[in-house]
């Protein structure tokens, strides 16, 4: 295909092979108008993206392209930007907004919905493959409350590359495909602290296989609309989950212990990489176990799991990196006690929960086996080892990612002393001057056990090297990072977004080339907003 073919072009985008079934075989709300409204016994309203004055892309992720066959040159076309920012439909799309509910930070906040997600409908790809397609920052809809169903550039620089990030590090997530300014300004007050400012405004095109929540189901639950929830969950046994049988009380519960594992597993790859979501509503939770949401997230850069990135959450910190395990396990309970009218048992939901518990550790352990490069965790050494290491990267700041990575390059040698041990660490300490005679005896003393363990377990260096690689990244979308890709964007420059787009794409691969986007936290960003401080205004 050739960029300069527009006839080709068009085809590329028109041959999109829609197959709506979600609004097909769902209720809809009888009201098409865009108005705020509570909408009962429904799914979703139809309602059209908001038309802008001046689609600009900005990025595109062409492996998100391919999954919906869409080639490199249709995405760059004029055509493709006014259909991702919701200025034409393609035929075949009926944009619509889903009804949900969820619990906002601990607390039942009634109907949410997207109120300024707008879906266009899913495709089949050449795979047989459905692709739910959604556009982030096109417009209110009837869920909007009192927001302008808008979003910024900021923001959606931050949902765009961290989509992607994750993907590529492995990290179950929801995809990105675009990321497109309006050519309109949007008013945000950025702290809630009366200091409103005009920003550039943007849309993301999100894509997974679908997008409801655990909180799509609550909404029918609380407003006792039963008929609406077994209509719901029975689709999306069919649509999500067809590998389990037709619906009955046994496959509900069988669906419910596949999403806490699967829950699970997503929060092991969190803990893994060091990613802190900030807003684990349970509207923000996936039926499908995957990341979704990116708001006011963040990375570790030094190892502190009472860190959250979010200052809304600052205060109770219920989102903090250490306790996104149990938040995952709270919110699945909520999702039990919305799906227990179709059960009518509360047993088996309870033991589907402590299910959630064992997968979990489980997971866990089985992760910082492979973080430490052990053939398997073996609990009655391992146990204490962990909880050592814990201790061992609070001590001073600890840059997370670094250490992991470097532990590798660890030489065992005999009569080592403590300051030589280290040595290979030493670049993961953001003051490596507070380092204190006691704590680098702690730190080699841990050091001379996990060397001994290892030397127990016989893996080579080389295996051990190829292993620990694959699950211990060099490159994570570092907060400071998203954010100067942040500043170049607003000041019209967008390669430092493509730049990270490209390095983010192979996280653990050795790239002698970005070695600058390895590097932790520059003291320049310990305290400036949106590298360590964010906020839910986006
Ligand atoms: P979040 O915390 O981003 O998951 O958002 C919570 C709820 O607020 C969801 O129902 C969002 O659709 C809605 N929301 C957030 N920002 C906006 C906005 N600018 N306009 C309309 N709705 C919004
Ligand atoms: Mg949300």
């Amino acid at each position: 295909m050739k960029a300069d073919n527009p006839r080709q072009l068009a085809k590329s985008l028109t041959s999109l092979n829609f197959d709506n079934r979600f609004v097909r075989e769902l209720p809809a709300d009888p009201d098409s108008s865009n108005q705020l409204r509570q909408v009962h016994r429904a799914c979703y309203s139809r309602v059209w993206p908001t038309q802008v004055a001046a689609p600009q892309l900005v990025a595109y992720a062409a492996e998100v392209a391919e999954l919906l066959n869409l080639e490199p040159a249709a995405c760059e076309s004029e055509e493709f930007a006014q259909i991702f920012v919701g200025n034409r439909l393609l035929p075949g799309m009926d944009p619509y907004a889903c009804c949900y509910g969820g619990h906002q930070f601990g607390n039942w906040a009634g109907q949410l919905g997207d109120g300024r997600a707008i879906n266009l409908g899913e495709i089949i790809n050449q795979q047989g493959q459905r692709w739910a397609l959604q556009l982030k920052g096109a417009g209110p809809t009837p869920y909007a409350r009192r927001a302008d169903g808008l979003a910024v550039l900021r923001s959606s620089v931050r949902e765009f590359l961290c989509s992607e990030a994750m993907h590529h590090l492995g990290v179950p997530t929801t995809r990105a495909l675009s990321l497109l300014l309006t050519g309109e300004l949007v008013t945000r007050d950025m702290f809630y602290d009366g200091h409103p400012k005009e920003e550039p405004g943007a849309v993301v095109c999100r894509v997974a296989p679908s997008f409801t929540r655990f909180g799509s189901f609550q909404i029918f639950t609380w407003r006792n609309e039963i008929e609406q929830l077994r209509q719901l969950v029975d689709y999306t046994l069919r649509t999500d989950f067809p590998h389990l049988a037709g619906p009955s009380i046994g496959v509900y519960l069988q669906w419910f212990e596949e999403i806490c594992r699967s829950t699970a597993t997503m929060i092991v790859h969190w803990m893994r990489v060091g990613f802190v979501h900030g807003v684990m509503n349970t509207d923000n939770m996936s039926i499908l176990g995957l990341t979704i949401d990116y708001g006011p997230y963040g990375w570790l850069e030094d190892y502190n799991p009472d860190w959250t990135p979010n200052t809304t959450d600052a205060p109770g910190g219920r989102y903090r990196f250490g306790n996104q395990p149990q938040v995952a396990l709270w919110n699945l309970a909520q999702l039990a006690n919305a799906i227990y009218p179709l059960i009518g048992q509360t047993e088996p939901l309870e033991a589907a929960l402590q299910l959630y518990g064992v997968c979990y550790k489980q997971g866990w352990q089985e992760m910082m086996a492979q973080k430490l490069g052990l053939k398997k965790f073996e609990p009655a050494t391992d146990l204490a080892l962990s909880d050592e290491l814990e201790k061992v990267l609070r001590l001073v700041e600890t840059d997370m990612t670094i250490f992991y990575r470097k532990l590798v390059d660890l030489v065992p040698q005999d009569d080592q002393d403590d300051d030589s041990l280290i040595a290979p660490l030493l670049d993961a300490y953001y003051q490596p001057e507070e380092l204190t005679d006691s704590h680098k005896r702690q730190i080699s003393a841990w050091l001379r056990t996990y060397l001994k363990r290892l030397a127990q377990d016989g893996l080579s260096s080389a295996e051990r090297r190829k292993r620990m690689n694959a699950v211990n990244p060099k490159y994570v979308l570092r907060n400071y990072l998203a954010q100067l890709a942040i500043d170049k964007a607003e000041a019209g420059d967008y390669s430092l977004v493509n730049d990270l787009l490209q390095v983010m794409r192979h996280p653990y691969a050795e790239q002698p080339e970005n070695e600058e986007f390895a590097r932790k936290r520059p003291e320049w960003a310990r305290h400036r907003a949106g590298c360590s401080m964010l906020s839910c205004s986006s």
